[in-house]
Formats: C-alpha cells, sequence, structure tokens
C-alpha cells in the first residue's frame, strides 16, 4: 500500500493510475476506522478500482464546542486495518496541508444543509461539503463511497455532485451494525457502559417504527410522538431530533408514502449519536 500526507506526492500517484487506465475509488473517512468504514472500503474493492481511502478530521466541520480536540484518532492502527483490507493508496494530510490558510471559499447545498443534523449543527455540512470537495478535486476520483449511517450527507453530497455536475459516481453503502443493533460509530468508545446499553433504544425504536408502517400507520407526526415516547421512557437519552421525511429530498410529510426516512439523533451524556432507517410502503395500501 502507497501512503502520503502531501497532496502534489498523491496528485503524482493517481495520474499514474490514470495513465494506465485504472478507474480511482475514493472512500472518505475521519479515521478511527471500524467494521462501518471497512465495509465500505470493501465495496470500494469489489468495484476493482484504484481504492484511495482517505483519512482526515476535518475542523471544518465541527462547531466550536463540538468534540474536533478530544474526536478519536489513531492513525498507525488504521494505516495497518487499510493496508490488511487490500487499499492501494491512503491519504492522510495534515491540517496545515488541507488548510494553508483560513479558508475564504466554501462550497454550500442549500435547504438540505440546514434541516435535521444542520439544524443542530449550524455550518457542519458546510464543512463537510467544501472538504468533500477539496477531496475531489484533490484525488479526482470516478466513484466515491458513503455510508448511509450519515443518510442526510449522503443526500448533500449526491446533490453537490448533480448541481456542480462532477464527474463522480456516490456509491450509498447501508449502516453496518453491531450485533445487538446499535450503528457502528468512532465515537461509540465515548459511551459508558450504561449508557452503550441505552443507546440499543436507537436502533430497536427504527425497527418498531417499521413495524408500526407496515401494520398501516400512514400520519408522520404520530409516528413521531411515538417514537419520542418510547425514547424517552426507555432511556435518558436526550432527545435532539425524531423525524419522519420523504427519503429522497428530506421535505416534510404529513402522510407516510414511500419511502420515507426515519431519522434520530440523541445525545446521551455528552455522546451524540445518529441513527436511521428507510422504509419503503407498499403503495396501494
Ligand atoms: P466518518 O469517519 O465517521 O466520517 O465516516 C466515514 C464514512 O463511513 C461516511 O461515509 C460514513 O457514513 C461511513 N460510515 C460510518 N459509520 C458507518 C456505519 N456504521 N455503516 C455504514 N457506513 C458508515
Amino acid at each position: 500500500m502507497k501512503r502520503t500526507s502531501h497532496i502534489s506526492e498523491l496528485r503524482e500517484m493517481i495520474a499514474q493510475e490514470k495513465n494506465q487506465g485504472r478507474v480511482i475509488a475514493l472512500v472518505p473517512t475521519m479515521g478511527y476506522l471500524h467494521r462501518g468504514h471497512l465495509t465500505l472500503i470493501e465495496r470500494a474493492k469489489q468495484t476493482g478500482a484504484f481504492v484511495v481511502v482517505s483519512i482526515f478530521v476535518n475542523p471544518l466541520q465541527f462547531g466550536p464546542n463540538e468534540d474536533y480536540s478530544r474526536y478519536p484518532r489513531d492513525l498507525e492502527r488504521d494505516a495497518s486495518l487499510v493496508e490488511e483490507s487490500g487499499v492501494d493508496l491512503l491519504f492522510h494530510p495534515t491540517t496545515e496541508e488541507m488548510y494553508p490558510r483560513p479558508i475564504v471559499t466554501y462550497v454550500e447545498v442549500g435547504q438540505l444543509d440546514s434541516m435535521l443534523c444542520g439544524a443542530a449543527r449550524p455550518g457542519h455540512f458546510r464543512g463537510v461539503t467544501t472538504v468533500v470537495s477539496k477531496l475531489f478535486h484533490i484525488v479526482q476520483p470516478d466513484l466515491a463511497f458513503f455510508g448511509q449511517k450519515d443518510y442526510q450527507q449522503y443526500l448533500v453530497i449526491r446533490r453537490m455532485v448533480s448541481d456542480l455536475n462532477l464527474p463522480i459516481k456516490i456509491c450509498p453503502v447501508p449502516i453496518v451494525r453491531e450485533e445487538d443493533g446499535l450503528a457502528l460509530s468512532s465515537r461509540n468508545v465515548f459511551l459508558t457502559p450504561e449508557q452503550r446499553q441505552e443507546a440499543l433504544i436507537l436502533s430497536r425504536s427504527l425497527n418498531e417504527a417499521e413495524e408500526i408502517i407496515q401494520a398501516g400507520e400512514r400520519s408522520a407526526r404520530k409516528l413521531e410522538t411515538r417514537l419520542r415516547e418510547r425514547i424517552t421512557q426507555e432511556s435518558q437519552g436526550d432527545i435532539d431530533y425524531v423525524e419522519v421525511r420523504d427519503a429522497e429530498d428530506l421535505s416534510e410529510i404529513a402522510d407516510i408514502k414511500s419511502p420515507v426516512l426515519i431519522a434520530l439523533a440523541v445525545r446521551f451524556g455528552s455522546t451524540r449519536l445518529i441513527d436511521n432507517k428507510v422504509v419503503e410502503v407498499e403503495r396501494h395500501v
């Protein structure tokens, strides 16, 4: 596996591969890799492309009171994991390499960036879209892989690529979970054993929501209320949002029609967890 923290070196390595006609696939991450990230890598490998993994904890997407400085990092452990999974090139730039000067140029995806996680984390998606566009310009991939764990992020990036005519195919990857249902996240290490147990309320209530819809419930508000009640009654979690939205554009809906996104963000202590499920509804019910 090749690895570099320099943009110029990375560009040379990618140019060599492109000259040989290789398709380039990018898996952008913030590191502290787990099985979710490794599944994205696996999917990228399956395409036969030259696989580039980036690891960069992007300060631009963290708010002033968020967990940028304590975000977990372990570059050498990550490097062995990506090497074992057959990645071709690891790009791990420093903050100075990515932001040599205070940045004044941003990429912003309107509307989609100000609801759900965007409402709770102002400026977050602008930070994400700006760094992802930088990575897209640096790596110039043909394919890029994003997890549906961050469903809104996936839609925001997809919209950015479409609006800006970027010649990149965005490939979504389903959420990878622990056996008991907890969605894998680098932030799970912050949970105490009690919080880790309580956090199961996320995946459990999503499963219950699906059952409620399959049993015939079509009111988005009623479903949200039911989920809020369940989360409040069965955990100490502090709800940030519980939303039932159109899964294609995140617009608000009154009636549940196919497909809907059920999205949750709940805080356990100082750790904010997100989870979601897309539910298909039979049209003629
Ligand atoms: P992060 O390092 O948290 O920025 O995540 C990097 C990529 O991995 C993003 O596209 C995430 O959506 C994806 N990802 C993180 N956790 C999971 C998971 N449990 N299942 C699927 N994809 C994930």
